[in-house]
């Protein structure tokens, strides 16, 4: 099975467009892949963190992950902290990578220029603990979206380098460009994408927002001007209709085609409150299993023991032909 590996953010949350952008892709692939999916605590601290808040965000993850259908039993769910060889081998990588690569790398120049406080070294080599991350399980594949390509190239690089002069110690990790999934746009200006960054959060929707709460946010979702209000799908002519379109499509589990001549002579309002409906009704369940499992310590260290057991087996012994081959000598 080709092995996949994807870092999570330990943000506490996710919008409906994280869910039915990537989330959805992640369980079709643990289907067939051998899937890594880690929570980026070690990632985290590059920005300053609250101590407390970082350890419920990591939980919380575990639990939302594991609740959108992330099973055990198929991929590893883990964090990244409890499998030390992310770390180890991220200095010797750090050996292995130029400054001027550094230098080049987009995300750092404008981390550096949002946060000119803390420009701190991790923040720096973040793409070299990213590098050891994708390159410890030997990843075939690594879904990346734009901002992340240019990481990948350095991870390919920096292993390539490596392998030519130590032998064949990494796999050389390929982009996994997903199937066209649903784009969710924001409610509040359906030219651009939902994003939990958003300053305004009437603009997404996250999957443990309270039904009354989703039901308002749909309520004031930005629509047109349109005096007949007709309700059809043309994203660029009717963005803010058709992305409500799209939201009840993948909700429901119905073609928008089929949805449509539904709602001939009805009114915004009529496909806003049954959006809002098949939303709460898609979430719920979701919502449910989450509480259940976040209540429950014993099981998220089950899920964090199991995950980190199978990461760290993969990742040790990756760990250990790289320690050989540049002359470690293993302890006695
Ligand atoms: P941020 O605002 O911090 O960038 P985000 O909501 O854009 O957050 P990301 O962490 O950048 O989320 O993206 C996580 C994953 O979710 C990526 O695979 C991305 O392609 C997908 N994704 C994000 N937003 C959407 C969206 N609106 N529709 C579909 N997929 C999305
Ligand atoms: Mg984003």
């Amino acid at each position: 099975k080709p092995v996949v590996l994807s870092g999570i953010q330990p943000t506490g949350g996710m919008t409906i467009g994280n869910y039915i952008g990537a989330i959805n892709q992640w369980l079709t692939l643990q289907q067939d892949h051998d899937c890594f999916f880690m929570l980026v605590d070690l990632h985290a601290i590059t920005v300053r963190q609250e101590a407390q808040m970082l350890k419920q965000r990591v939980l919380d993850g575990i639990a939302l992950y594991s609740a959108c259908g992330i099973d055990p039993e198929k991929s590893a769910l883990f964090v990244q902290s409890q499998v030390p060889e992310h770390a180890q081998l991220s200095w010797v990588l750090n050996c292995y990578a130029q400054m001027g690569e550094l230098n080049r790398m987009t995300q750092f120049k404008d981390k550096s220029a949002k946060n000119t406080n803390n420009i701190n070294v991790g923040l720096y080599s973040y793409p070299v603990l990213q590098a050891a991350d994708i390159l410890l399980y030997q990843a075939d594949q690594v879904p990346v979206g734009e901002d992340q390509k240019q990481h990948l190239e350095l991870t390919r690089d920096i292993a390539n380098r490596f392998n030519n002069i130590y032998g064949d110690v990494f796999k050389i990790p390929e982009p996994y460009i997903p199937e066209f999934g649903a784009r969710v746009m924001s409610l509040q200006d359906p030219t651009k994408k939902m994003s939990k960054s958003d300053d305004n959060p009437n603009g997404y929707i996250m999957l443990l927002d309270e039904p009354k709460k989703i039901e308002k946010k749909l309520k004031k979702a930005v629509t047109d001007s349109d005096e007949q209000a007709r309700i059809y799908f043309d994203p660029q002519e009717k963005a803010g209709v058709s992305n409500l379109l799209t939201l009840l499509s993948v909700a429901t589990k119905r073609p928008i085609e089929q949805l449509v001549p539904e709602y001939e002579g009805k009114m915004y309002g009529h496909l806003k409150k049954d959006t809002a409906d098949a939303v709460v009704a898609m979430i719920e369940p979701i919502q449910a299993r989450f509480h259940e499992i976040r209540d429950d310590q014993t099981r998220l260290d089950q899920i964090m023991r199991a995950g980190a057991e199978k990461a760290g087996e993969r990742a040790e012994k990756t760990l250990k032909a790289v320690y050989d081959a540049v002359g470690f000598i293993p302890r006695p």
